[in-house]
């Protein structure tokens, strides 16, 4: 099960400032979720609790039934695709695709499978053996997801920053994500300070301000 639970979710930062102020929200198996509000409500430190990129003050994530907040960030079944996706310069796109699998020790066979769908689902099979230097940039962007979803991640944490370069490309990111969302039924929280992005989604969105939820629609 990958339904994603806060609860009286907080995080306050040792100059006392609560970026994240006693959030609670149900996210079901599946679903995909709109974060939407201004610069500075504490989306991304919402999804960087999640990942484990950043310590729970207070309050409990669970994935399912599980109690994330002391489970190893590698552990988690959580993909991130943030901004600054750390791809291997000098490997190829195949090997970045399936190091985290090569990490946790997958059968070569169960690899190579994996990272040909992925590279068949999002349109880079011809680029495999290209070295991610000689990629462009919208490339670069379709790798990081393969990565992500060779994984098989119950979870997909889409940060705004992720593809802001230009709207095309943006565009085309989030018609992978939808395709992502639909074809492998993984649960997807996606943020956005873009208030026509967010509406046009036709997901569900949470609204914050200040570190609360203010409404979800
Ligand atoms: P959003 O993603 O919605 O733009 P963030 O989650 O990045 O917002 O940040 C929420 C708030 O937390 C911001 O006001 C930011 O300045 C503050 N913040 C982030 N990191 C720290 C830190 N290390 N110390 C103090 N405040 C921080
Ligand atoms: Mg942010």
């Amino acid at each position: 099960m990958a339904s994603v639970t806060l609860e009286h979710l907080t995080k306050t930062y040792p100059n006392g400032f609560i970026s994240v102020n006693d959030v609670s929200l149900q996210i079901e198996d599946g679903e995909f979720v709109v974060f939407h509000g201004p610069s500075g409500c504490g989306k991304s430190t919402i999804l960087r609790m999640i990942g484990g990129l950043e310590d729970i003050t207070s309050g409990e994530i669970y994935l399912g039934t599980d109690l994330l907040n002391d489970i190893l960030p590698r552990d988690r079944r959580l993909a991130m695709a943030f901004q600054n996706y750390t791809l291997y310069r000098h490997f190829n796109a195949y090997d970045n695709m399936a190091l985290g699998l090569r990490l946790r020790d997958f059968p070569r066979t169960v690899i190579d499978s994996r990272v040909k769908d992925a590279a068949n689902f999002l349109g880079i099979s011809g680029i495999l053996d290209k070295k991610i230097k000689a990629l462009s940039d919208a490339d670069k962007q379709r790798v990081a997801l393969g990565r992500a979803i060779v994984c098989h991640p119950k979870v997909l944490l889409v940060d705004e920053d992720f593809a802001r370069q230009n709207d095309d490309r943006r565009r085309e990111m989030l018609r992978d994500i939808l395709a992502i969302n639909e074809k492998y039924k993984t649960t997807v929280l996606y943020v956005t300070n873009d208030y026509d992005e967010a509406v046009s989604l036709k997901k569900k969105i949470v609204y914050m301000k200040d570190g609360k939820i203010t409404g979800i629609g």
